[in-house]
C-alpha cells in the first residue's frame, strides 16, 4: 500500500494524518464521469468510536 495522505484525522483509520487502512475504495461521488476530485469520495471512512 503506497503512502497515502489524509486530512481526514475523524476516520478510525487515520494515524497522524495518514491511511493506515490495508487497502481503501474510491468511488465516484454522485457523478457518472468524475471530471474534479470533488465527485470522488473514500467508502473506507470509518468514523472514530
Ligand atoms: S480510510 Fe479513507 S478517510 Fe479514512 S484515513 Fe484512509 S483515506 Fe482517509
Amino acid at each position: 500500500m503506497p503512502n497515502i495522505k489524509c486530512n481526514v484525522t475523524e476516520c478510525d483509520f487515520n494515524e497522524s494524518v495518514e491511511c493506515a487502512a490495508p487497502m481503501i475504495q474510491v468511488n465516484r461521488n454522485h457523478a457518472n464521469n468524475a471530471g474534479t476530485s470533488d465527485q470522488t469520495k473514500c467508502e473506507t471512512f470509518k468514523p472514530k468510536e
